[in-house]
């Protein structure tokens, strides 16, 4: 029995009209929402110069009947929707019946479709939204290729970007569709090889990992909480775990992937106090709501949605995550009250259970072994320093007093280096290392080998999403590798700042990991090399993102702030 019929025409009028068809990547995600509404379990897009010339999606779903090949390329032509009842209670991911008429119109579409386990199906051509040959043939599920979209819009294939970049919006739309449906096997084939492979998972932790790799998951804790008819399954950043950008933040809502400001907010408050300025979470939040209570028809790519009850949402979010973040933060104060007691202990950083493997072998023993001649000279009269917590470092001298923020100083060091790449001292891993990227980051990265290479990191293909690392420079011993080119990628797809070059902001990046490395306390020795090269540096009294690096009080401010002048 046909399933598609055209929506009357008051139900299309509230419906929120608008172009769907911006650019391949929304064509690809049109089509891979039409296969998930079709409980396909197996999906395969395949694409061509970014999708300029060739996008196909295959998939093993529902499959049409001949009556209803014919009608799903109508203007307002769905089977999803019968009445307004069920525009307020959507369970799919379309419902307009808009997008194949859409993407028919600007392009040459092959459909080949026939019902799932029948041998009989159908096969269509149009071209510019016009039938052009209609045969009987045998498929079970659906296929449909688009070929030389924009051909007869050329305004618009003009505003198309160069092909990576398309190529990046089509991993992203993957990616993200393949996030909340892990219950489907995702196929992405790029210039007839098989790019992204993700098979069927047992749920958003396994997807997460096949997308990301196991190191990425391992900075993740699991929220999982329902209140009300609400749900929320959620995989955000331990207390140790913040990013520079805003690269991992996925919100999808019904399984729909949606920006929302107030959500995020949400997710953010749920780290206040311990989320370091100019740093973001990671969070990939999965919330079912009752479909009732949530509005999709207000964007036409329904990027955005409307809550019936936006506060009681941003509180269940916030009150779930920070139930978790805190419970993690117990735990990582209690390793630090339950540390061997050790004099200097005000110098150590508190360090979270999981890495105190890493405490144990690098800055405690160092600090141990180093203990008494530091202690000497940390005090000794010629250049007295003291630190304050493991951060600042307060000397005296020059008719005042001096607070130098170590590691803002020691950022603005390493930036200047990098940029000006001085003294950089690359090396040759004895083990080259190899690192597990998503496919996005590492495209990127091969893409832009010889950019890092000016910095001193020597990056190979592995193959598999998988770089390997020959040679770094000495700054970045031992710090994290992934973190650092999964920045690196996100500091080159998100594009530069109008007021920095991409050469800055990369330089910005890597510096702020190496100057991570030096969360240890410095000797005197150490100490004024810090000085010494801050003064050689172009701007002393700033770090690379505008923070201050050392605030100095005279005699005369100190006079002040006690009201004895
Ligand atoms: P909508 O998804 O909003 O209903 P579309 O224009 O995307 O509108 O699709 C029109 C109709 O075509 C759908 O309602 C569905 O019945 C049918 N259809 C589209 N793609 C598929 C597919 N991959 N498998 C089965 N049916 C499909
Ligand atoms: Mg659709």
């Amino acid at each position: 029995m046909p399933l598609i019929k055209v929506l009357p025409v008051d139900l299309r009028n509230k419906i929120a009209a608008g172009e769907v068809v911006e650019r391949p990547a929304s064509v690809v995600k049109e089509l891979i929402e039409n296969s998930i509404d079709a409980k396909s379990t197996d999906i395969r897009v395949e694409v061509l110069s970014a999708g300029k010339r060739m996008i196909k999606v295959s998939d093993n779903g529902a499959g049409m009947e001949k009556e209803d090949a014919l009608m799903c390329f109508e203007r307002h032509a769905t089977s999803k929707i019968d009445n307004e009842n069920d525009l307020f209670n959507i369970r799919t991911m379309g419902f307009r019946g808009e997008a194949l008429p859409s993407i028919a119109s600007v392009s040459k579409v092959k459909l080949i479709t026939g019902l799932k386990g029948s041998d009989s199906g159908v096969s269509m051509e149009l071209t510019g939204g016009e039938k052009k040959e209609v045969k009987d043939s045998s498929f079970s599920g659906t296929s449909i290729e688009i070929k030389d979209l924009f051909f007869n819009t050329p305004a618009r294939k003009k505003f198309l970007k160069t092909n990576s970049t398309e190529l990046y919006h089509i991993i992203d739309i993957v990616t993200k569709e393949s996030l909340s449906h892990y219950e489907i096997g995702f196929t992405l084939i790029t210039e007839n090889q098989e790019t992204m492979l993700l098979p069927k998972a047992s749920g958003f932790r396994e997807r997460i990992m096949q997308i990301y790799g196991d190191e990425f998951l391992a900075g993740l804790i699991k929220v999982t909480a329902e209140y009300g008819g609400m749900k929320i399954n959620a995989f955000v950043s331990s207390a140790e775990n913040f990013r520079n950008s805003r690269t991992y933040q996925f919100i999808f809502i019904n399984r729909r992937p949606v920006k929302d400001p107030s959500v995020s907010h949400a997710v953010y408050n749920a780290y206040e106090g311990i989320l370091p300025k100019d740093k973001h979470p990671v969070f990939f939040l999965f919330l079912d709501i009752d479909p009732k209570k949530a509005d999709f028809n207000v964007h036409p790519t329904k990027r955005e949605v409307r809550f019936e009850d936006k506060e009681g949402i941003h509180r269940f979010v916030n009150v779930s995550i920070r139930d978790v973040v805190k419970e993690e933060r117990t735990e990582y104060t209690k390793s630090f009250t339950e540390t061997p007691d050790i004099s200097c202990r005000e110098h150590i950083r508190p360090v979270s259970s999981r890495d105190k493997s890493a405490y144990y072998d690098s800055p405690v023993s160092r600090l141990n072994s180093n203990i008494s001649e530091n202690l000497e000279l940390i005090y000794k009269p010629s250049l007295p320093f003291i630190y304050l917590g493991d951060t600042f470092i307060a000397v005296s001298g020059k008719g005042g007093l001096t607070i130098i923020d170590h590691h803002a100083a020691h950022e603005r060091i390493l930036y200047e280096k990098f940029l000006k790449k001085i003294n950089l001292d690359s090396h040759q891993l004895l083990f080259p290392q190899q690192v597990k990227l998503s496919h996005k980051e590492y495209r990127v990265i091969l893409e832009n080998k010889t950019l890092l290479y000016e910095f001193g990191i020597e990056a190979d293909d592995f193959g598999h999403d998988t770089l390997i690392i020959h040679s770094l420079p000495d700054a970045l011993d031992s710090a994290d590798l992934r973190g650092i080119l999964s920045d690196v990628a996100s500091a080159i797809s998100e594009g530069t700042h109008p007021d920095k070059s991409l050469k800055e902001a990369l330089a910005a990046r890597i510096a702020c990991h190496a100057s991570v490395r030096g969360k240890e306390i410095l000797n005197r020795e150490e100490f004024s090399r810090l000085i010494a090269d801050l003064e050689k540096t172009e701007h002393p009294d700033q770090c690379p993102h505008g923070r201050p690096t050392r605030l100095f009080f005279t005699l005369d401010d100190l006079k002040k702030m006690f009201k004895r002048k």
